[in-house]
């Protein structure tokens, strides 16, 4: 496990994106871009983080200002509840937490969008807080390192991608080393075609070893999807268009 961890630090070093949010350890900070990048790709994301903390530069900013004024920053960027979950949890931070970014994991779940990844990424970037943050990146170089078959939506897999991060993260720093494996499954053990041939951990690979890439990680199930019908009406008068505005949970 050390020589891994090792092993992904120094890979690490040599080829991170140089990302604006990897220059701070603030938290409000830090919490802003994993939000935007929760459905953005990194490129796409960067210029709406710096407009974002150009408009609101901390959770005072974010909380005081209204919700439609939030949402006007955020347009463009789609998923709209990300926007308005981050000015509640504005609110539950200063009302909750005096005003300051809670520091501990448990804490960081109880902000609204707050989910298990994002704490987790929180905790250990900012407050140097051990927690591995699992997300769709990680949990493919985990698969295919240590050969593991479950599906991460399931308890039983959860826990064992769990296990092997937290063993992997101990006694490394945490911000750092989460970063890192992520960047690892951006960059280079990609979903299709990972340049296995230049990798610096094949030795260690379990899926490189047994020929078992492209079976790793195991597919998930497709999801049913259900189609929907929806009456519509377009009203134009002159040259102007009536728009209502979105309701909650409607379309
Ligand atoms: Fe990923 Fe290939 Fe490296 Fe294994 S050898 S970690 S599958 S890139």
């Amino acid at each position: 496990m050390l020589k891994i961890s090792k092993t992904l630090l120094t890979w690490y070093e040599q080829n991170k994106r140089p990302l604006p949010w990897r220059e701070t350890n603030n938290p409000y900070s830090i919490w802003i871009s994993e939000i935007i990048l929760q459905q953005t790709r990194v490129n796409q994301g960067i210029n709406y983080y710096y407009r974002f903390i150009k408009h609101f530069p901390d959770i005072y900013a974010l909380a005081n200002a209204p919700v439609e004024e939030v949402l006007k920053i955020w347009q463009g960027l789609g998923y709209y509840s990300r926007a308005r979950n981050m000015h509640c949890a504005a609110h539950q931070i200063i009302n909750n937490f005096e005003g300051k970014f809670p520091a501990r994991f448990q804490d960081l779940l109880k902000l609204k969008g707050v989910g298990e990844y994002t704490a987790a990424a929180i905790a250990s970037i900012a407050f140097h807080i051990p927690e591995p943050a699992l997300d769709g990146n990680v949990y493919r170089v985990l698969s295919r390192l240590f050969g593991i078959a479950e599906s991460p939506q399931k308890a039983k897999g959860k826990k064992i991608f769990k296990q092997k991060a937290f063993a992997l993260i101990q006694n490394q720093p945490p911000g750092i080393f989460n970063q890192a494996l992520m960047e690892f499954g951006a960059l280079q053990c990609m979903p299709k075609n990972p340049d296995c041939h230049q990798c610096v951990l094949q030795n260690y690979c379990f899926a490189f070893q047994n020929k078992l890439v492209t079976e790793l990680p195991v597919k998930k199930t497709k999801i049913n999807q259900r189609l929907r019908y929806i009456t519509f009406l377009y009203i134009q008068y002159q040259n102007k268009i009536f728009i209502e505005q979105r309701k909650k949970n409607d379309i």
